[in-house]
């Protein structure tokens, strides 16, 4: 596997410590941590930060049971609740999603294909399967978009991204990523919005993919 160079921002890991990402986020990027042991690193002195804290705020009122709660909330994520191993190109946090079993892929045309892993109010969660060569459809963002690419690797506007690489998106950036040669690019995406995809045919085709 070739060096990270898209690493998580470090207000996120900061939101993920906290346990205040949404759940799409959050599984997100616990993948990438599983993967990058730099992100790791960060995101134990953030946890350690917030236990800290708690520790400052038993002084006044918490009881202990109370702090042990919220302490093990902090050391473990929601997305971790049921440790699942790596299996393939798919982390820890996505095995669980998957409840250890393989994607069931559903096809998107043009050899693209999507597993949604989850999918509510706070947003969406799926993995994308493109075919060397082959484009993600033109689109905005209404909110934030996570991509973590698991094998293979793309390129768009803003660089190029490997295994392990995360690329952090939001309604500002309209980019077209297009796989690269070599193995099929398989990515974990996460959204707060569905995306507006900005070619008409897509578009209509959207409520049936929910994308
Ligand atoms: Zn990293
Ligand atoms: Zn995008």
């Amino acid at each position: 596997m070739s060096a990270i160079n898209h690493h998580t921002p470090d207000a996120l890991l900061a939101a993920y410590a906290a346990g205040s990402l949404p759940q799409p986020f959050s599984m997100v990027v616990a993948a990438h941590i599983s993967l990058c042991l730099e992100c790791r690193a960060a995101y134990e002195s953030h946890a350690a930060m917030g236990g800290a804290v708690l520790e400052a705020v038993d002084e006044v009122a918490v009881s202990d049971a109370l702090k042990d709660s919220l302490l093990a909330m902090l050391d473990e994520p929601a997305t971790e609740a049921r440790p699942q191993p790596r299996s393939g190109v798919y982390p820890g946090p996505v095995m669980e999603a998957l409840k250890g079993k393989p994607p069931r892929w559903k096809r998107l045309g043009m050899g693209t294909r999507q597993c949604i892993l989850s999918s509510g109010p706070e947003g969406s969660v799926r993995l994308l399967y493109i075919p060397p060569g082959q484009a993600v459809p033109d689109h905005s963002h209404g909110g934030l978009e996570l991509t973590l690419v698991l094998q293979g690797s793309f390129s768009d506007e803003t660089g190029s991204f490997g295994v392990g690489d995360l690329e952090v998106a939001d309604e500002t950036l309209e980019h077209t990523p297009v796989a690269d040669p070599g193995a099929p690019c398989i990515c974990l995406a996460a959204t707060d919005a569905p995306l507006r995809f900005s070619s008409f045919v897509p578009r209509m085709l959207q409520p049936l993919f929910r994308i």
